[in-house]
């Protein structure tokens, strides 16, 4: 059995915070890392939310929480994060480019047998393994937000990942207590895919007027059983976020992935959802 000690989260945004969140749950020293120390901070306090929110249900006593804090490390530090570290799991924003480019510095800073997890949404793992000299250590670890709450792991085996890389990041995901599934690679794998679909459909029908953002979502809801509707999951995910998915979808699929222009004008008005405290929606308090 495998059985992983020590991860080390590359971003500690909303994605970061929740997977060494969960690392450090499934008992692992766990090394949080952001090139910003603001970024670092803000993931700090949102990883102490959720163990007080989950200390307050009941889910967590303090003694586990004050434990689990203890296996945190956090640091802006690239070179200290990946020193020794033999499982790693990159959320940094979803830009190929800045992707590759932390990969590189993964070649050179990190142990050359760690497994390399990428938590992209969409983007092609085979072309982030290819970055790699050996390209066979590298997979897809698709989390799901929030972490804490998400079941789900979508493992994605780029063209070249080796069976154990994949054995691995199934037994880490299933450590941090996730149900997991096998998706070849490709763009979007099943969830992104569908979600993406769904929610610029959205706002194509928010922009032709077929009705309110809010009876959107209840409609979804209340109609067809979804837990959230598409722009409370949009605004949660964060607009740009979910922006470069598409474009990357429309790049890849085609036509019908064409971002919505009413997508676009909001990331532009920088109305990027909960994390900047205005979506779709507006939420005063954050
Ligand atoms: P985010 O913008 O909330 O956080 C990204 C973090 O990465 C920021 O704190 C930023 O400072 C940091 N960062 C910037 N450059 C970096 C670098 N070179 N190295 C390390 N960190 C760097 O983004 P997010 O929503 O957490 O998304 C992260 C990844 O997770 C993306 O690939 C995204 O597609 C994927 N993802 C997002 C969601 C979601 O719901 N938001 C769900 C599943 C997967």
């Amino acid at each position: 059995m495998i059985v992983i000690t020590k991860v080390t989260v590359l971003g500690a945004g909303t994605m970061g915070h929740g997977i060494a969140h969960a690392a450090m749950m499934a008992g692992c020293d766990t090394v949080l890392y952001d090139v910003a120390p603001a970024a670092v901070e803000k993931g700090r306090r949102a990883i102490g939310g959720i163990l007080e929110e989950g200390i307050v249900r009941g889910n967590v006593t303090r003694a586990d929480a004050a434990a689990a804090t203890a296996r945190l490390t956090t640091t802006t530090s690239l070179a200290g994060a990946l020193s020794g570290s033999r499982f790693i799991i990159e959320a940094a924003p979803e830009q190929i480019g800045l992707k590759l480019a932390l990969l590189a510095d993964i070649e050179k800073l990190a142990p050359a047998d760690a497994v390399i997890a990428s938590n992209t949404s969409s983007l092609s793992v085979t072309e982030m393994a290819a970055a790699l000299s050996n390209p066979r250590r590298l997979a897809g670890m698709h989390f799901f937000n929030p972490v804490h709450k998400m079941k789900l792991v979508e493992v994605v085996r780029a063209l070249e990942s080796s069976d154990e890389t994949l054995q691995t990041v199934e037994a880490v995901a299933r450590q941090m207590g996730k149900e997991t599934v096998i998706v070849r690679d490709s763009a979007g794998f099943v969830t992104s895919r569908v979600n993406a679909m769904i929610g610029n459909e959205a706002f194509y029908m928010l922009q032709e007027g077929v009705a309110s953002a809010r009876d959107i979502d209840k409609a979804l809801k209340l109609g067809l059983n979804h837990p959230m509707g598409p722009f409370e999951l949009v605004d949660l995910v964060g607009l740009d976020t979910r922006l470069s998915v598409l474009e990357f979808l429309h790049k890849s699929l085609g036509e019908k992935y064409r971002p919505c222009p009413l997508l676009v004008q909001h990331v532009k008005a920088g109305r990027l959802g909960k994390k900047v405290g205005r979506g779709v929606y507006d939420y005063p308090a954050v």
